[in-house]
């Protein structure tokens, strides 16, 4: 099954390797290493704001940033960009000031010219980050 472990999308391309190669329309592009990829469901208290890792994954997508390595525990291992998903969940910007910064950023990096149209498909999945 091709379901994106942030957001549930069935339509995500997943790639098993040593570590999980995830493509979701929703979240971006990112990694997640096995353990997390396996246990993630099991996660009750990181559930509730997986959305959260998904619109800073995405947000990193959208400007190109390298692809981020998510774990549930951190393996001191060398990957880089790494970060533990309750890292991303604590860091995650709850001043209104702060997210319409980034939904500028975004919607800027998206329009190709001044006046551009943009479509936002689905008022749950599109979310302006
Ligand atoms: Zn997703």
């Amino acid at each position: 099954m091709n379901q994106c472990p942030l957001c549930n999308d069935t339509s995500a391309y997943i790639e098993r390797s040593e570590s999980i190669h995830i493509e979701c329309r929703t979240c971006g592009i990112y990694k997640l290493n096995r353990k997390a990829f396996d246990d993630l469901p099991t996660e009750h208290r990181l559930q509730p704001n997986l959305f959260k890792v998904s619109i800073y994954n995405m947000f990193r997508t959208v400007r190109n940033l390298p692809i981020m390595t998510y774990f549930i525990n951190d393996d001191l291992s060398q990957i880089t960009p790494r970060a533990t998903l309750a890292e991303i969940i604590e860091q995650f910007p709850t001043h209104v000031s702060n997210r319409a910064d980034r939904v500028l950023l975004t919607l800027s990096i998206k329009s190709k010219f001044a006046g551009h149209r943009l479509r936002l498909l689905n008022q749950i999945k599109d979310h302006p980050y």
